[in-house]
């Protein structure tokens, strides 16, 4: 998902819009912005592509010099309406907006609590467990009883709230998702990632930091490290695949785009193979395409194409064609690939169904070798921080040896990039990484309960 903020501005839900729009590719499932001028708060949300949510006339429905927004790509709970964010309450202490990128590991068992105690949920989804135990707080201060809320839930939270009065700003003790500050003229702003920031010419301040809890109303902006420390364990898919090449994330200082090459060349550097042309799958898998290129000197072509207007359906025609689906998405080019050896570079192999039709589509369109190389190693276990991979029966790297899935995508050969290999080439040193979904070594310890309720 995409959180983002803004505060003490008077165009507050159109720069929210602009930074959903910027954040689109976290989450292309539903959107949602709530805007405030300190006394009401005003929502708008919808299912589908921010380009079609906000038209002009929405917007003009939120006024106010603040505003939050999100976008879902549903992780927990289904993609029910009730479930698109920001979550709004009214309660005691006034207004209280939330949005939530990240994936508690114990919101179960704190509904099954809270339930118990008499709490009525609206949602399924494991965010509206924060609201509730920010609403049963006994501490006196908004700010204490958030802080008293985020003790209890484990997991992953980059999380935005707005009150009346402005925004919080928050990240887990371990630090999962990214979450950053920005700034423009006497603006504040809060996003998933710094790409936002570019579209809104505001300027990148730094990465909230795991722990960190920021405060910005009319009087500051105040930093808080009320949590206890935790073990880091920023996310390292956002790398290898789910933030946008253009952002700097995790206060790594090298925008994604960098990063990816970087797990590109050392590829080439562990599995090379000899060969006539570099191949990427796009878009995410071009990046690491161009690092390959670059570390063992075989040239970089574009031998796939993508049609970027493809939705979610489309209508087949009757007389059925094969592979269908993913010929709408992708085409190769023979008069590029005809009598080539091919090397085609991907970030990932989830199910591994789209990388055998790619490469059936590689030789239908004459390459003579194809060699599949991913930039990360085999996802062998499901995510519970975020990220939307299937069940580990599922996933093909789980069951199945490297041979084996060279057989299943039918490659002459497939490589994976290794473990240490991916975490040589990501900023920071490698123990401050999670790398559950590649190793199935979880960086939270769970509790029997959590066992049973992730069916673990
Ligand atoms: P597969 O061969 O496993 O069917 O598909 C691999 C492709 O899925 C890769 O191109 C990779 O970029 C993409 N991928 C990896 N993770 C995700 C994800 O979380 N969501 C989507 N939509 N695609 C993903
Ligand atoms: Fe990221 Fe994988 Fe860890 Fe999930 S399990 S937080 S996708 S590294
Ligand atoms: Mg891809």
């Amino acid at each position: 998902c995409a959180v983002f903020g803004v505060f003490n501005h008077p165009e507050a839900a159109n720069l929210a819009y602009l930074g959903l729009y910027a954040l689109q590719h976290r989450g292309q499932e539903a959107s949602g912005i709530v805007s405030s001028d300190g006394q009401h708060f005003y929502v708008q949300k919808g299912k589908g592509l921010v380009a079609d949510i906000y038209s002009k006339s929405v917007l003009a429905q939120l006024p106010g010099h603040m505003a939050i927004g999100h976008n879902r790509y549903s992780t927990a709970g289904g993609s029910d309406f009730k479930n698109v964010q920001p979550l709004t309450v009214n309660f005691a202490l006034g207004n209280l907006a939330l949005a939530h990128n990240g994936n508690l590991i114990n919101a179960q068992m704190l509904r099954n609590e809270l339930e118990a105690y008499g709490a009525i949920f609206q949602s399924t989804s494991d965010t509206e467990v924060i609201i509730h135990l920010i609403a049963h707080s006994r501490a006196d201060t908004l700010l204490a009883r958030v802080v008293d809320a985020l003790s209890q839930v484990r997991g992953a939270y980059s999380l935005v709230l707005m009150t009346d009065e402005g925004l919080m700003a928050v990240r887990d003790p371990h630090g999962f998702r990214p979450l950053c500050l920005g700034q423009v003229r006497d603006s504040w702003m809060v996003a998933s990632e710094s790409c936002a920031f570019d579209l809104l010419d505001a300027e990148y301040v730094r990465e909230i930091e795991p722990g960190e809890l920021v405060v910005i109303n009319e009087k500051k902006v105040a930093s808080y490290r009320p949590f206890a420390p935790a073990n880091s364990a920023m996310c390292v898919f956002e790398y290898v695949y789910f933030a946008r090449p253009d952002s700097r994330i995790f206060g790594g200082g090298h925008a994604v785009y960098q990063v990816r090459k970087a797990l590109g060349r050392q590829l080439a550097q562990e599995a090379w193979v000899a060969a006539d042309l570099v191949v990427p799958v796009p878009d995410s898998g071009v990046p690491a395409a161009l690092g390959y290129s670059e570390g063992s000197g075989i040239p970089f072509e574009t031998g796939l194409m993508r049609n970027h207007y493809v939705g979610r359906t489309f209508i087949e025609p009757e007389q059925s064609i094969r592979h269908f689906g993913v010929k709408v998405k992708l085409n190769a080019i023979p008069e590029v690939l005809e009598g080539k050896r091919v090397v085609v570079v991907d970030d990932s192999i989830v199910r591994g169904t789209t990388s055998r039709k790619i490469v059936k589509m590689l030789r239908n369109a004459g390459a003579k070798e194809v060699h599949m190389r991913i930039s990360s190693p085999p996802i062998v276990a499901p995510c519970f921080y975020g990220i939307d991979t299937p069940t580990k029966r599922e996933l093909i790297g789980s069951s199945h040896t490297v041979e084996e899935i060279r057989k299943y995508v039918t490659a002459d050969s497939v490589a994976y990039l290794s473990l240490d290999g991916m975490l040589k080439a990501a900023p920071a040193s490698a123990e401050r990484y999670c790398a559950a979904c590649f190793t199935d070594r979880y960086p939270i310890p769970f509790t029997k309960a959590e066992e049973l309720q992730l069916g673990l």
